[in-house]
């Protein structure tokens, strides 16, 4: 039995998959799109949802079920949902209970994408967003609620800008406007952050970061807190009947576990952005290593970070484990155990030494990408956030100069050295 009081370092290797007497001791690939049955009436409860076996791999997998699990206890969660990507995890968590005619509150420093999905075709779905800015007082932040809004959602460690969030500011926001906390937990990981200790409700993940950790899959995962009161009487797609289900009502029949219930047996029907079971597996290896991999990535970063500060071809560095970022001490207060791998800064000279600098970098790669034990660098400004206006990539907090690292787990001699002679080059 896995006890769910073992410390995040015994659960990410030993949660998740207890294999019995003869199975196999590694989670099995179940490369499989359907399992057999023998009688009809099981068949019938399936698609009642009066039984959880596994019987078509888009609505659930035993090695997807194997991931999903061990996710959810890292996060301390009454259940998850993997994806195929995170895109699709963001996408899914919100369709869930916002729709049409609806509206959501959100971070304004977020992922490209994230942004791009909430700026762009979240509202031709007829889902329109405000962005708040996260350092904005918690009554500024209340002043963009409506009767329609639904949810709001901010990052851990926003992705490009490093911002920790004010989990007290925000979770306080979404208690006292009755919506649910939806946070992108991506570049902390579970290891270095618990959202829903916090105060979050719905956590979602791009696995294809550090979970995964090798850049090797896409994936994503939505995991529930499972405290969020569904009934206070705004979210009737979990307590009023689902026709597709014969008039079931989520919150009566799965409780705590309504929200993820009705992710899958309802949006993963229909709209189909599952996991690959061999992503789930490597997903699950991933984990494995998760707490080792994040107290590396994490010291690493922070002695680049302290390197690049004192370096005179360098104008500014932005990590939150430095004790002149502007969210260092939210960053002491949450993040105790480090601040993950991504740090940015910029080069004097501007984007034309930026440039030179990811050209001239021997060991650390260009490569869109966070996550990987491999370090990389990349110029947000001219590829992961180019479709974005000036406006809105400063609003997102990516300035024109602005270099981004993914400090990987490499010997942190090596990265100063090949920093330094890229530097030299410039
Ligand atoms: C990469 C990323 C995403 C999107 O995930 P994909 O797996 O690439 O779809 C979402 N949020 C954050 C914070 C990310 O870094």
């Amino acid at each position: 039995m896995i006890d769910p009081t073992w410390k995040p370092e015994t659960l990410a290797v030993q949660g998740g998959y207890r294999p019995k007497a003869t199975e196999p001791r590694i989670v099995p690939i179940v490369q499989s799109t359907t399992f057999k049955y023998d009688s009809a009436d099981h068949v019938a409860r399936l698609f009642d949802l009066d039984c959880a076996d596994h019987f078509y791999s888009r609505l659930s997998n035993p090695t997807t079920a194997a991931f999903e699990q061990k996710l959810a206890q890292l996060e301390g969660g009454v259940g998850a949902l993997a994806t195929s990507s995170g895109q699709a995890a963001i996408s899914l968590a919100i369709l869930n209970i916002c729709r049409a005619g609806q509206h959501l509150v959100a971070a304004s420093t977020l992922y490209g994408g994230t942004y791009s999905l909430f700026y762009t075709t979240l509202p031709k779905l007829g889902i329109s967003v405000s962005f708040v800015d996260p350092a904005a007082s918690a009554e500024e932040i209340a002043a963009q609620f409506r009767p329609e809004t639904r949810l709001l959602f901010a990052e851990t460690i926003g992705n490009p800008g490093l911002n920790v969030l004010d989990f007290d500011k925000f979770a306080a926001v979404a208690r006292q406007q009755q919506v649910p906390l939806v946070i992108d937990n991506t570049f902390a990981t579970p290891y270095l952050c618990r959202p829903f200790e916090l105060g979050a409700d719905i956590v979602v993940h791009s696995a294809t970061k550090y979970i995964d950790g090798h850049a090797t899959s896409l994936g994503g995962a939505v995991v529930d807190g499972g405290r969020f009161d569904w009934r206070c009487g705004r979210y009737a797609e979990l307590t009023e009947p689902d026709a597709s289900y014969h008039g079931l009502r989520y919150c009566e029949k799965f409780g705590a576990q309504a929200y993820i219930v009705k992710a899958r047996v309802q949006f993963m029907r229909d709209l189909g952005m599952c996991a690959a079971p061999l992503n789930s597996f490597l997903f699950n290896h991933g984990l494995e290593t998760l707490p080792l991999r994040m107290e590396r990535h994490s010291s690493n970063a922070l002695a680049v970070a302290r390197h690049l500060q004192q370096h005179p071809q360098v104008s500014w560095v932005n990590y939150p484990g430095l004790e002149s970022h502007p969210t260092y001490a939210l960053a002491q207060k949450y993040l105790p155990r480090g601040c993950s791998g991504v740090l940015t800064f910029g080069i004097r000279g501007g984007a034309e030494a930026g440039r030179r600098f990811m050209e001239a970098t021997r060991l650390i790669a260009l490569v869109v990408h966070v996550g990987d034990l491999r370090s990389s660098v990349l110029h947000p400004a001219s590829t992961t956030h180019r479709q974005l206006t000036e406006e809105q990539q400063r609003a997102s907090g990516v300035l024109p100069d602005l270099i981004r690292l993914s400090v990987g787990i490499e010997h942190v001699d090596d990265l100063l050295a090949d920093i330094d002679q890229a530097l030299a080059a410039c």
